[in-house]
């Protein structure tokens, strides 16, 4: 059996934020690395906020604080 070709797995933008989410203490935050930020952190946000927030967080601080450049 042939093996399919893979797909690389190598990412298509330079990582420059972290997104950390702790599970057990339920809660979230949002570390961006860009040396020309003017706000590092985003958060902490709790509990059922989480999902939605994980999801839209990267973006938002990017419209806000980085515009022209995508997360
Ligand atoms: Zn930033």
């Amino acid at each position: 059996m042939r093996s399919a070709p893979r797909v690389r797995d190598t990412p298509a933008r330079t990582v420059v934020g972290l997104l950390i989410i702790d599970a057990e203490n339920r809660r979230a935050r949002y570390d961006c690395h860009r040396l020309d930020c003017p706000q590092l952190r985003e958060g902490p946000v709790f509990g059922a906020a989480i999902p939605e927030w994980a999801t839209t967080v990267a973006a938002e601080h990017f419209a806000r604080y980085h515009q022209g450049d995508r997360p």
